[in-house]
C-alpha cells in the first residue's frame, strides 16, 4: 500500500496509528481501513477483484522466513569523535538496563541488551564504523541499524562522512541522532541540512530518513531513539529460527587470566547451549560455560543476543564466524572447508576476465585525494566510464592518506582503492598486500581515467 500511494512505510503505519489501528509492515489490512488511510493522503481508494494465486509474485525464502518468529535488531553505534558515541551508550545502557544486584557493576563483554516496551534491542559496544567494517571484511554482516551520532554544535565532519559511506556500503539503514542539543552553541537545523547535503533528507522535509534530537548528557531524546529504532527494525522485518543450529559472529574476544578464552558471540541464528561443539574460524571446542551481558550464567542463546563463551583453547578474531559441529570429526572438517573458501579480490589487471566470466558487476571504488577539489572531476569521469556489463560505483570519496579503513571497506565491498596525488599509510600497504587488495596511485587524472578504462576494455598491459 506504502509504495502504490508513494508513502514511505513508517508515514504509513504513523497514520494507521492515529486512526487506531496497530499494525506492523506485514500486516494485513481491509479495504475499509485501507480507503481511510488513503482519504488521509488525498487519494480516493477504488475496490479491485483480486488477482489469482498464480498471478502474484512468489519470494519462496521471504515466505519461509515470515513464520518464524521476529528477533531484537542489532545496532552499531557510528560518527564523528567526540560527537557522544560513547556517551549515547552508556546513557542507553543506565536508562534501560537493569543493573545486577551486586554494586550495579556491570560486565562489559562487547554487546548489550535493553528493553523497550516489551521489546529487546541488541546494542554494540565498540562505537564507529572502522569495527562494523573490519567486521564486514572478515564476511560478518552482524548489523542491522545504524544510529549515525552527530554533534547539534559541530556539524557533519569528516568521519561522519565516512561512517555514511560505510553504512551506505553495507545497505544498513541508518537512524541520525543530533547529539549535545542541551549545549548553547546548538545548532540542529545546520546538522538538517548538512544531511540533507548528503542525500540524507529527514521525514519533515519529506524524507525519509529518521533524526532525532538527543542529548547524551542529560538523557534527552533516548526514549524517542530507541522507539524509533523499533519502528525501522519493524520494517527491516528480522526474522531467525530458534530451532536452527546455532550461528553467530565473534563481537569481542580475550585472553581471561582465571578462566582462558572469553570469546563473545552473537547470535545469528538458532540457539547456542552449553556442551555445543563449536567451530569458531579455525578453532574449535566444547561449550564449557556461557555468561550474558550481566554476567548471569546462561545455559542457551538465542537469535541477537550477546553471549560470553568459554571453552576454546585459543583466542579467535573479531568477526570470525562460529558454527555448531556434530563431533570433533566434523569440526575439523569445517575448518578445513573454510580455509579454501576464499573470495577473489578484484583487481584492474584481472577486471577484464571478472567481466567477461560474470563474476564481477560493479566495479566498487573508493577514492582519496590530495584536496577536496580533485573528487568531483575523478567521480564524474570515473562513473561515466558505466557499460550495461559493468557498473562503476565511487562508495567513498575523501582527502587524504590510504588509510587501513580504505582498504578494510575495499575488502568488505570487494573493491579497490585509488589514490590520486596522495600517499598510502604503512599499516594500509601492509593489509593491502596480505589481503591483495589493488592500491592504484596517479598524479594526474587523464592517466587515472584512461588505465581504468583501458582495463574495462581489456587493453590494459601486463604488470611487470
Ligand atoms: P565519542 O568519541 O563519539 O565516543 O564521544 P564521547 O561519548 O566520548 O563524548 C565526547 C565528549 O562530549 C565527552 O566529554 C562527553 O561528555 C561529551 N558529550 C557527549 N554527549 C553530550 C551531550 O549530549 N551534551 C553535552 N553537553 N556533552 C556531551
Amino acid at each position: 500500500l506504502s509504495a502504490t500511494i508513494r508513502q514511505h512505510p513508517i508515514e504509513v503505519i504513523k497514520q494507521l496509528m492515529r486512526n487506531g489501528v496497530m499494525a506492523n509492515v506485514n500486516e494485513v489490512i481491509d479495504f475499509e481501513t485501507a480507503a481511510k488511510l488513503t482519504a488521509d493522503f488525498g487519494i480516493e481508494a477504488k475496490p479491485q477483484p483480486v488477482r489469482s494465486a498464480a498471478q502474484k509474485k512468489k519470494r519462496p525464502d521471504q515466505e519461509y522466513l515470515k513464520h518464524l518468529p521476529l528477533r531484537p535488531p542489532v545496532v552499531t553505534i557510528m560518527g564523528h569523535v567526540d560527537h557522544g558515541k560513547t556517551r549515547l551508550l552508556d546513557a542507553i545502557r543506565q536508562t534501560h538496563v537493569m543493573e545486577s544486584e551486586a554494586g550495579g557493576i556491570t560486565q562489559h563483554i562487547g554487546a548489550y541488551q535493553v528493553e523497550v516496551k516489551g521489546q529487546k534491542i541488541t546494542f554494540l559496544d565498540t562505537p564507529g564504523h572502522e569495527a562494523f567494517t573490519a567486521m564486514r571484511a572478515r564476511g560478518a554482516r552482524a548489523t542491522d541499524i545504524t544510529i549515525l551520532v552527530v554533534a547539534a554544535d559541530d556539524g557533519i565532519m569528516p568521519q561522519t562522512l565516512e561512517a555514511i559511506d560505510h553504512a551506505r556500503a553495507a545497505e544498513v539503514p541508518i537512524i541520525v541522532a543530533v547529539n549535545k542539543i542541551d549545549k548553547p552553541g546548538a545548532n540542529p537545523d545546520r546538522v538538517k541540512q548538512q544531511l540533507a547535503d548528503q542525500g540524507l533528507v529527514i521525514e519533515e522535509w519529506g524524507g525519509d530518513t529518521i533524526a532525532v534530537g538527543t542529548s547524551a548528557k542529560d538523557g534527552i531524546g533516548i526514549d524517542e531513539l530507541l522507539e524509533n529504532i523499533l519502528l525501522v527494525a519493524e520494517i527491516e522485518d528480522l526474522h531467525a529460527d530458534p530451532g536452527a543450529s546455532a550461528t553467530g559472529v565473534v563481537i569481542e574476544a580475550e585472553m581471561d587470566k582465571n578462566r582462558g578464552a572469553m570469546t563473545t558471540v552473537l547470535i545469528q541464528n538458532g540457539t547456542l547451549k552449553v556442551g555445543d561443539i563449536v567451530v569458531v574460524g579455525n578453532v574449535f571446542g566444547k561449550i564449557k560455560a556461557m555468561f550474558n551481558d550481566q554476567n548471569k550464567q546462561i545455559r542457551k542463546a538465542e537469535p541477537s543476543t550477546p553471549a560470553a563463551i568459554l571453552g576454546l583453547p585459543a583466542v579467535p578474531n573479531v568477526g570470525d564466524t562460529l558454527t555448531v559441529a556434530t563431533n570433533e570429526r566434523q569440526a575439523r572438517l569445517q575448518i578445513s572447508e573454510r580455509a579454501e573458501k576464499k573470495t577473489a579480490t578484484v583487481t584492474l589487471s584481472s577486471l577484464h576476465e571478472q567481466i567477461a566470466s560474470g563474476s564481477v558487476k560493479e566495479l566498487n571504488i573508493i577514492l582519496k585525494t590530495d584536496v577536496q577539489g580533485s573528487i568531483e572531476p575523478i567521480r564524474t569521469s570515473l562513473e561515466k566510464l558505466t557499460t550495461e556489463k559493468l557498473s562503476v560505483h565511487i562508495i567513498h570519496a575523501g582527502t587524504g592518506n590510504v588509510t587501513e579503513n580504505d582498504v578494510m571497506l575495499a575488502i568488505a565491498s570487494s573493491g579497490l582503492v585509488i589514490g590520486f596525488s596522495t600517499g598510502i599509510e604503512t599499516g594500509a600497504q601492509r593489509l593491502a598486500d596480505a589481503e591483495k587488495i589493488d592500491i592504484r596511485q596517479y598524479d594526474i587524472i587523464y592517466n587515472l581515467v584512461e588505465e581504468v578504462d583501458k582495463a574495462l576494455k581489456g587493453l590494459l598491459e601486463p604488470e611487470i
